[in-house]
C-alpha cells in the first residue's frame, strides 16, 4: 500500500497518518522530517541542503528532495508499502514520483486529501498549548492537562506558540492552499484522491479511512 496524504497545517494529517501507518504497519515517509534529522546529523544530505532556510519553510530543490525519497523507499521496512507525508508538494515532484513507482513496477494506491473549514482549524490552533521545556502539546478543550495551565509531565507552565496565532494560522492556510491547489488538481484527474471530512472526532476520521481503504484494497483484489 502506498499512500500519499495532503492536507493543510492543522487539519490532523500527522496524527492520522501515524495511526494509519500503524494499522497497515508500513513505515511513514515524511521529506521534512528526513532533512531535520540529516541537518542534526550533518550527513552528506544535510550539507546540501544547509544554505535553504527549511525552519523558515523555503522549499528544497526537487531533484534533492526526490534523490532523498527514492533513497528511503528502497530500504527494507517499504518493502509492503508506505505512506508520503509532506511528498510531493510541487507537481514535478508529483511526476517524478509516477515515474519512480513505474520504473519499480508500483501504483500508487491513494491520495487521500484531508480537508476541514479555516474556521475550525484556527479554532483547533487558537487552543493548542505546549509545554515549553517537554513539547508535549494540549488543548485546551479537547485535551486539557490535568491542572489548567500546567505540564502534566513536569509541571511547565504552557505557552501557546506565536504562529498558531489566529491571523498567522489564516496567512500560513493561504499560503498552503496557493501551493498545493495544483497538486490537488493533478491528482484529482486520477481515480487516485479521495477527500476526507477531518472535522469529525480524530475516532471517527481515522474510521472512516480504514473503511475507504480496505474497500479500495478489496477492489485491487
Ligand atoms: P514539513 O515537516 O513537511 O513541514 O517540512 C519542513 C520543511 O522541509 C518544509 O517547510 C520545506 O522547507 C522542506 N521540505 C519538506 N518536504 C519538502 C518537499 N517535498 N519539497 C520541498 N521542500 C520540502
Amino acid at each position: 500500500m502506498i499512500l500519499v496524504l495532503l492536507g493543510p497545517p492543522g487539519v490532523g494529517k500527522g496524527t492520522q497518518g501515524a495511526r494509519i501507518a500503524i494499522h497497515y504497519a508500513i513505515p511513514t515517509i515524511s521529506t521534512g522530517a528526513i532533512f531535520r534529522d540529516a541537518l542534526n546529523r550533518g550527513t552528506e544530505l544535510g550539507r546540501s541542503i544547509q544554505r535553504y532556510r527549511i525552519d523558515k519553510g523555503e522549499y528544497v530543490p526537487d531533484e534533492i528532495v526526490l534523490g532523498a525519497v527514492m533513497k528511503r523507499t528502497l530500504e527494507p521496512d517499504c518493502s509492503s508499502g508506505y505512506l508520503l507525508d509532506g511528498f510531493p508538494r510541487t507537481i514535478p515532484q508529483a511526476e517524478s514520483l509516477d515515474t519512480m513507482l513505474k520504473a519499480r513496477n508500483l501504483t500508487l494506491t491513494a491520495v487521500l486529501e484531508f480537508q476541514a473549514r479555516v474556521e475550525l482549524i484556527v479554532e483547533r490552533f487558537s487552543g493548542r498549548r505546549v509545554c515549553p521545556r517537554d513539547g508535549s502539546t494540549y488543548h485546551i478543550v479537547t485535551q486539557p492537562p490535568l491542572q489548567p495551565g500546567l505540564c502534566d509531565i513536569c509541571h511547565s507552565l504552557l505557552e501557546r506558540r506565536p504562529d498558531d496565532a489566529p491571523e498567522i494560522v489564516r496567512r500560513r492556510l493561504e499560503v498552503y492552499a496557493e501551493k498545493t491547489a495544483p497538486l490537488a488538481a493533478y491528482y484529482k484527474k486520477s481515480n487516485l484522491h479521495h477527500i476526507i471530512d477531518a472535522e469529525p472526532e480524530p475516532e471517527t476520521v481515522f474510521s472512516n479511512v480504514i473503511i475507504l481503504l480496505n474497500a479500495l484494497r478489496k477492489d485491487k483484489g
